[in-house]
């Protein structure tokens, strides 16, 4: 799935884009094991260090929202539930609900630390899929911006089940990125970026720099949890970037090894940089990101070939509908090849599409004995993938 290069008419160099002013507001995500040692300890120091960073950001003029995971490995310890309490949802939901109150009260304490008021927003997938509910906690996260506070954000892993949750904070830290309207984001992890080979086995592994087209490392991803290099931690992270770039955020990774990760990384620059796409507005940006679709409408080529040329999807170029959906329900384009090339609210319902799959415009009305739309998605209800 190659995502459209478009490239912002000036680009700023690498660590500019991190900067207060390419950079009003800035997320930072911290991984759990980063924070947690592996005895199931706190590395206190370390995250004293980040707050340090963190005040240091503010007095720059920049807001800093932080994406902290580590509740279910802190929690696991306090209750003493075997294997990181990831044996069974069950430990991992009670690991989160002890977890997350001692690290809200790290944070709390770091971050006060520092004459800054530390603000916990506990989210589910579902609060960023649904449009109402996303606006919701877009407006609580920029009220607590402009209140000086720092929003201190984790999944509500306690009430999350399998099927609706983000699973892994790098995704949710670059939703968390496009409700903030931030401008870059940081992904601080124990690997130092993204590399093109397992570092660990292959001494010809290079350090990605810089990515400006998703397409150049989409395989990356893929053949290293083969290789073991960047499992599913590496595909998470460039699914974020994914959803992060589409609203116009620069994201790094970069190595969270020892302290002061987040100054160390604004002075250096060093880790891998997804330069941000630039020109979709905020609602599509959302839609880009969206991880739930209810169906799938096959098209045939000339329909790809029209959705480039940014037109609507019309009923003649659908050959299949998969799937159940409602009107205004979002689903996925999939070109013939089988590769999905657009995401868009649906005009119709499944049996409709059905019914009207491949049919030309003028004959819609006739088959369905009325026609609110004229094409199966409106070209402003629909992204390129
Ligand atoms: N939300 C999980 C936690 O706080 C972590 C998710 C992740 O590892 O990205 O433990």
């Amino acid at each position: 799935m190659v995502a459209a290069v478009i490239r912002a008419a000036h680009p700023l160099p690498r660590r500019a884009l991190f900067a207060p002013a390419a950079a009003p507001v800035l997320v930072v995500k911290v991984g759990s094991s980063l924070l947690v040692a592996p005895d199931g300890l706190t590395r206190r120091d370390w995250a004293a260090s980040l707050a340090a960073d963190i005040a240091a950001c503010r007095r720059a003029g920049q807001q800093v929202v932080l994406v902290s995971s580590g509740a279910i490995a802190l929690g696991s310890r306090r209750l003493g539930l075997p294997r990181g309490g990831r044996s069974s949802l069950e430990d991992a939901q009670a690991a989160a609900a002890c977890g997350q109150i001692l690290l809200a009260g790290l944070w709390s304490e770091l971050i006060g630390a520092h004459g800054l008021a530390a603000a916990q927003m506990l989210v589910t997938l579902g609060d960023f899929e649904d449009r109402r509910r996303y606006l919701n906690a877009a407006a609580t996260l920029g009220r607590l911006l402009a209140l000086g506070a720092v929003p201190v954000l984790n999944e509500n892993d306690s009430v999350a089940t399998e099927e609706i949750r983000f699973g892994d904070n790098d995704r949710l830290a670059a939703r968390v990125a496009q409700a903030a309207q931030a401008g870059a984001l940081i992904l601080l992890s124990d690997v130092a970026g993204l590399y093109t080979a397992d570092p660990a086995r292959d001494p010809a592994a290079r350090l990605v720099a810089d990515v400006h087209d998703l397409g150049e490392v989409a395989g990356m991803a893929g053949t290293s949890s083969g290789s073991g290099m960047g499992s599913g931690g590496m595909a998470a992270k460039i699914e974020a970037a994914r959803i992060a770039r589409a609203a116009g955020v620069a994201v790094a990774i970069a190595s969270g090894r020892g302290r002061h990760p987040l100054a160390r990384f604004l002075a250096s620059g060093e880790g891998t940089i997804f330069h941000p796409q630039a020109g979709m507005t905020a609602r599509k940006a959302w839609l880009a990101g969206r991880m739930q679709v209810a169906g799938r409408l096959r098209v045939d080529a000339g329909a790809v070939a029209a959705l480039r040329a940014g037109r609507s999807l019309l009923p003649a170029g659908v050959t299949a509908v998969e799937g159940g959906f409602a009107r205004g329900d979002a689903v996925d384009v999939i070109g013939p090849d089988g590769v999905p090339v657009a995401r868009g609210l649906a005009s119709y319902d499944a049996a409709e599409a059905r019914a009207i799959a491949g049919r030309q415009s003028d004959a819609v009305a006739a088959i369905l004995g009325h026609a609110p739309r004229s094409a199966m998605i409106h070209r402003d209800q629909l992204v390129m993938l």
